[in-house]
């Protein structure tokens, strides 16, 4: 059975919008030349489509699937690969695009596994960031937003599935 839970915005559709263009901007501004996009799936699917479609450059598109926390607000730390990258990354100019950095774990190990398939430069773009949680020292380029500790859903992000459909951030409450 569905649960329907209290929505507090934490970040405004409007707002967000207005970060993913300058994000973009920067993106383009650091690659004239163009980017490849590695997408993580799925909590990174609306970021990148915006994104994308804000990057003034070329831009090449790519998608994997991970499972970190299946349908629980705690880290597990177990990162698992559910779809790999159709392409490799040889020489590419590689961003990954992820929708949040918590813990860091799950960043850590993509940045590991896809540094070992040689790509000329491999940088991060996360849409937010919840620094107080990081167990780890990870490099993110490009940030959207630092946020608190709350568990959020909307724009891309889950709980148990749902509101991914959310056009803004939230976090959720009873
Ligand atoms: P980390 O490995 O950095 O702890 O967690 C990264 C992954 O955990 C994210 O890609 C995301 O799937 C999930 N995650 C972390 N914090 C949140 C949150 O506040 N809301 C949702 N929906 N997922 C989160």
């Amino acid at each position: 059975m569905l649960r329907y839970f209290a929505m507090n915005i934490l970040i405004s559709a409007d707002d967000i919008q207005r970060r993913v263009r300058s994000l973009a901007q920067e993106i383009h501004d650091d690659h004239p030349n163009g980017v490849h996009l590695v997408c993580v799936l799925k909590g990174a699917f609306v970021f990148l489509a915006d994104l994308a479609r804000q990057l003034p450059g070329v831009a090449t598109l790519d998608f994997l699937a991970v499972s970190s926390y299946g349908t629980s607000t705690q880290s597990s730390g177990q990162v698992q690969v559910l779809k790999d990258l159709d392409a490799g990354l040889e020489g590419r100019d590689v961003i990954i695009v992820e929708d949040i950095v918590d813990t860091g774990l799950t960043l850590h190990y993509l940045q590991d596994i896809l540094r070992a398939r040689a790509p000329r430069t491999l940088q991060t773009a996360c849409l937010l960031s919840k620094p107080s949680k990081r167990k780890i020292d990870i490099k993110v380029e490009y940030v959207g937003f630092t946020i608190e500790d709350k568990f959020v859903v909307g724009y891309g992000l889950d709980y148990a599935e749902q509101y991914r459909n959310l056009p803004y951030i939230a976090v959720i409450g009873d």
